[in-house]
């Protein structure tokens, strides 16, 4: 709560700064460099900057979607990509079958960047798995909500905590590092979920995973329950990390909101993939952090699409075209007000270039068009894109009565050619 109180305050008092040098501001506004300018004082970046890290569990919770399951060769490959692209840690269970053991240990064999993490369940014979594997990273995982001790574990708190702290104990007499998720976390009662969390930071677990298992938090409530952890906990020990499933279409937005409470590493799966409705994509997590969170990472963005593309490939599950980001619709700009604004400076409706994220930009061209979107394409066919023509053409598709008809990837050398051709000789406003 003092923490939304304060923030406003920062923002109220950020607003009135604006309007108090209103003249400044508005020249700010037409010659800032940067067109987000205005956004990012009401996102107050600045302020709390931190970096925030991804575990990405494409090989883990992503191989969990209904129907989803890789060979070895394309679980090594993802790995390769997702270190080469800048993830800080990369989860695979070695538990779930002899090829995922052996991919599990040939991962570990590459020397990646990021930390490989095996994941297993809160057993002595799994972590036997994980250490037979050469893992360094050994993350255990045990339901510890009243519903899942009751129904699916059908064991007691008290018989719960034993088993975790065993398994805790076991793992550090290893020397290993180690991650405890405290499953569906966010249904478990405060008071049991700290006292493991504690428990768990005595005995130097490096990492605390809290999960939104079901999709059940709102923002605000995921910011809550990890400033709760972080206040109850040594943090020069443990550290948090937030894993929130998206069964509201939440996810990302709880992940960053519990980054805010304390937490310091978002899991992600490309495009999303997960049980169920999955977990957040990498693409939004990672263009989120970089660009509207300010996190100092070093991903390289560029590299977005390919991954996305190569996941649909081998999950057979197709990237919906309104899929931020890397989706096919994501650069598509069809009404011809907004193709004239884009012409112009692409910013006008993107946050962030396409090219970046190694999409393309597209224009359409159909019924919505107008005069504007008309004067282009006559352009581009080499045709008189006088205005006469452009009102005539405009009309035209209108009457067709057939939605889109044409669309264009816009590249630099279209984009040049439109500009120095068509509308830009003909209609000097
Ligand atoms: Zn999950």
């Amino acid at each position: 709560m003092y923490f939304y109180a304060t923030n406003f305050i920062f923002f109220t008092y950020n607003i009135y700064k604006l309007n108090d040098k209103s003249v400044n501001v508005q020249r700010m506004s037409l010659y800032s460099d940067d067109p987000n300018y205005f956004a990012h004082i009401y996102n107050d970046s600045e302020r709390d900057k931190k970096r925030i890290k991804i575990l990405d569990s494409t090989l883990r919770e992503g191989e969990q979607h209904p129907g989803v399951s890789f060979s070895n060769k394309q679980r090594i490959q993802i790995a390769w990509m997702l270190d080469s692209f800048g993830v800080d840690q990369i989860e695979i269970s070695p538990i779930v079958s002899l090829d995922h053991r052996e991919a599990t240990k040939i991962i570990i064999k590459q020397g990646l960047r990021a930390d490989i993490v095996a994941h297993v369940r809160a057993i002595k014979s799994d972590v036997d798995v994980a250490i037979d594997c050469n893992a360094t990273w050994v993350a255990t995982y045990l339901g510890i909500s009243d519903i899942h001790l009751k129904s699916k574990l059908r064991i007691s708190r008290e018989e719960a905590k034993i088993r975790a702290l065993e398994v805790a104990d076991y793992i550090k007499s290893h020397g290993l590092k180690s991650r405890f998720t405290m499953e569906d976390a966010s249904r478990t009662e405060p008071e049991f979920l700290l006292d493991m969390c504690r428990e768990m930071n005595n005995r130097g677990i490096e990492r605390i995973s809290i999960p939104d298992t079901v999709g059940i938090m709102r923002p605000r409530g995921m910011y809550n329950i990890v400033k709760l952890v972080c206040n109850n906990i040594d943090n020069s020990k443990t550290s948090l990390d937030v894993h929130c499933h998206n069964d509201v279409g939440l996810a990302l937005s709880n992940a960053l909101s519990g980054c805010e409470g304390g937490a310091d590493q978002i899991h992600t799966t490309i495009d999303g993939i997960g049980e169920r409705t999955g977990i957040p994509a990498l693409a939004e997590t990672a263009v989120a952090l970089n660009l509207i969170y300010k996190s100092n990472n070093d991903f390289r963005l560029h590299l977005l699409k390919d991954l996305s593309k190569t996941i649909s490939d081998y999950t057979s599950i197709p990237i919906h075209e309104s899929k931020p980001l890397v989706g096919d619709s994501s650069y598509k700009h069809k009404a011809g007000t907004h193709l004239a604004a884009i012409l112009r400076n692409p910013s006008a409706y993107e946050i962030i270039e396409p090219k970046q994220v190694g999409n393309r930009r597209k224009i359409v061209f159909g019924e919505l068009s107008g005069k504007n979107g008309s004067a282009y394409l006559l352009s581009i066919l080499g045709l008189d894109s006088s205005k006469e023509n452009a009102e005539s053409l405009a009309k035209g598709l209108k009457e067709l009565r057939m939605g889109d008809i044409l669309e264009l990837y816009l590249d630099e050398k279209l984009e040049r050619k439109i500009l120095n051709e068509g509308y830009v000789k003909t209609n000097k406003d």
